[in-house]
């Protein structure tokens, strides 16, 4: 598929969800696209189990599931399934204490980070996107991208007002 075939669909789709409703108070949010497992660890989810989500902020919760909808399949961690210890994915969603992977005050530690992984898109297209659609009710919650990431597209839901802030990782 030629890209600008393929940001057209994205962007007919775009047109077609444009009713997801706006919500100004979100607390509470359990992602119909996504297991648990896909969002932490494994030592966390061994931890924790289902209640591992209360680590998690809703609005980016909601998000992914807009985003599965809108942009096809995501891989955020896949260690359920892929057990190859060097390749698979552990900490794309929540970081917790007990890894180094990552900075220090990253957003991931807080719940607030996924990194996404397109099976359909590569990354910079799907920046792309957000960057023409930053309105879109779809991304309403994100407040911040890494600009330039080879393989993901990280996305997090910081409080800060700008919408949406493009930073250099
Ligand atoms: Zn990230």
């Amino acid at each position: 598929v030629k890209l600008e075939e393929e940001i057209d669909n994205v962007i007919g789709k775009l047109e077609k969800i444009k009713k997801i409703q706006v919500n100004t108070v979100l607390d509470v949010y359990v992602p119909v696209n996504f297991k648990i497992q896909e969002l932490v660890d494994p030592k966390t989810y061994r931890d924790r189990g289902n209640k591992a989500i209360e680590l998690l902020e809703p609005k980016l919760l909601w998000t992914i599931d807009q985003m599965r909808e809108l942009l096809g399949p995501i891989t955020i961690n896949d260690w359920l399934w892929n057990k190859d210890e060097a390749t698979n994915y552990k900490y794309s969603g929540f970081r917790p204490k007990h890894t180094t992977v990552g900075t220090t005050y990253s957003q991931h530690r807080l719940g607030r980070a996924m990194d996404l992984k397109f099976k359909n898109h590569s990354a910079s297209t799907v920046r792309n996107i957000i960057r023409a659609n930053p309105n879109h009710p779809a991304f309403q919650y994100i407040t911040c991208i890494e600009n330039k990431t080879p393989t993901w597209v990280h996305i997090d839901c910081r409080p800060i007002s700008d919408k949406i802030k493009w930073i250099d990782p």
